[in-house]
């Protein structure tokens, strides 16, 4: 049987990033992920790191600014280890209000609000709806280049990346795990489920491991990108409640996105595509001269409250880190970190109580 200090299941941001600041401490690591590492909802994220975004639940607040201020060292270690490249494609947001509403003076911090005439000055072309601006200090990046970077930097870091593995189920033996996979079992002296969307589908021979009691979902988020004839046209996200537009800076735009309660269906419907489309047509018209290029499907991985878990699930050594649902790629270094300081005991720098997969009813230990 082979051995590991932490066996960590599915190769996603998540498991990726823990795996990457646990094996700095020195501790052997495998993950193992049932497909290719970053192909789910890793791929599929727009990669907005949306920190200030009103929608956001507040109790985020503390979480999404510690990974923020992680985020340069995060990209520089990946960049360092992998040799691969993952500039920031844009520096700045326009976010909108709701049509025809005004901002909720609860949505938060309203610094960053501007008048409509310096929101089409930031945006050329916009149609303001009626609708409030913030101008935020945002970025964002191309996933994908996470995608080609993170496996490549959690190789070259020491971590064993087993793919086409898929975790089974975990049983607890006296002071360690038994995790069997499809490629057979491995003794680990902890686990930790990072499974997406698929979190609460594995199972345990112990009665009080029940991921499936943490309300973890999936949520269907429908994209599209599109090809502007300028690639200079859009250089800020352009996001509203209802809508987002996401450069990368060659003139290709992704929009999106849905949130549906469709299981794992992973379809594309056109009609949804076009109405998509059409929505980021009304609120920013240059876009009519842009054509279709790519759509595809992501499954976010909701929970019972919509927040991240991040903690002991149902023994001493049985830890969760999932459920990060719109936030993934922002929350993924603050994420790593605390788990790193969970797993050694140690106090979190910050509050993580409302993250706690015991607020579900699940006993820790
Ligand atoms: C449409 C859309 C837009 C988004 N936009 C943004 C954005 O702009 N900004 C942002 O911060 N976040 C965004 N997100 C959210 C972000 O993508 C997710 O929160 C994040 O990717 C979750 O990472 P994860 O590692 O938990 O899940 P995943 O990336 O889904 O990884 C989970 C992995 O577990 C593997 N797995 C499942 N079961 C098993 C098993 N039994 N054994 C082994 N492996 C298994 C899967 O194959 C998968 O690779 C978006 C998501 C979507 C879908």
């Amino acid at each position: 049987m082979n051995t590991s200090d932490i066996v960590i299941a599915g190769g996603g941001i998540i498991g990726l990033s823990i795996a990457l600041e646990l094996v700095s401490e020195g501790l052997r690591v495998i993950v193992l992920e049932r497909g290719r590492a970053m192909s789910e909802a890793s791929w599929a994220a727009a990669g907005m790191l949306a920190a200030h975004d009103p929608e956001n639940p507040s109790v985020l607040g503390p979480l999404s600014k510690m990974s923020l201020s992680l985020y340069p060292a995060f990209l520089d270690h990946l960049h360092r280890l992998s040799g691969q490249n993952i500039p920031l494609r844009t520096r700045r947001a326009l976010q909108g209000s709701r049509r025809g509403e005004l901002f909720s003076t609860q949505a938060g911090n309203l610094a960053g609000l501007i008048d409509a005439t310096t929101a089409i000055e930031v945006v050329p072309g916009l149609n303001i709806q009626g609708r409030q601006f913030l101008l935020l200090e945002e970025d964002s990046l191309d996933p994908r280049d996470l995608c080609l970077a993170l496996p490549r930097a959690v190789v070259a870091s020491g971590v064993e990346l087993a793919e086409e593995t898929a975790v089974l189920g975990v049983k607890v033996k006296g002071q360690s795990i038994v995790v069997e996979t499809t490629n057979g079992n491995i003794d680990a002296g902890a686990f930790v489920n990072s499974c997406g969307a698929w979190a609460g589908s594995l199972h345990g021979s112990t009665g009080n491991f029940a991921p499936e009691r943490l309300g973890i979902e999936p949520r269907k988020g429908q994209l599209v990108t599109v090809q502007m004839p300028d690639s200079e046209s859009l250089k800020r996200v352009l996001r509203t409640p209802e809508i987002y537009l996401v450069p990368r800076g060659d003139g290709r735009i992704v929009i999106g996105a849905t949130i549906e309660h469709r299981g794992f269906d992973k379809a594309v419907d056109s009609d949804v595509v076009q109405t998509l489309v059409d929505e980021a047509c009304a609120l920013w018209p240059p876009l009519t001269a842009a054509r279709v290029v790519d759509t595809w499907v992501g499954l976010r991985p909701g929970s019972g409250d919509g927040l991240p878990l991040m903690g002991r699930c149902g023994g001493d050594h049985l830890w969760m880190a999932a459920g990060h649902f719109r936030n993934g790629i922002l929350l993924a270094p603050a994420t790593a970190r605390i788990m790193r300081q969970l797993l050694a005991g140690e106090r979190p720098v910050v509050p993580v109580d409302p993250f706690a997969p015991s607020r579900f009813g699940l006993e820790e230990d």
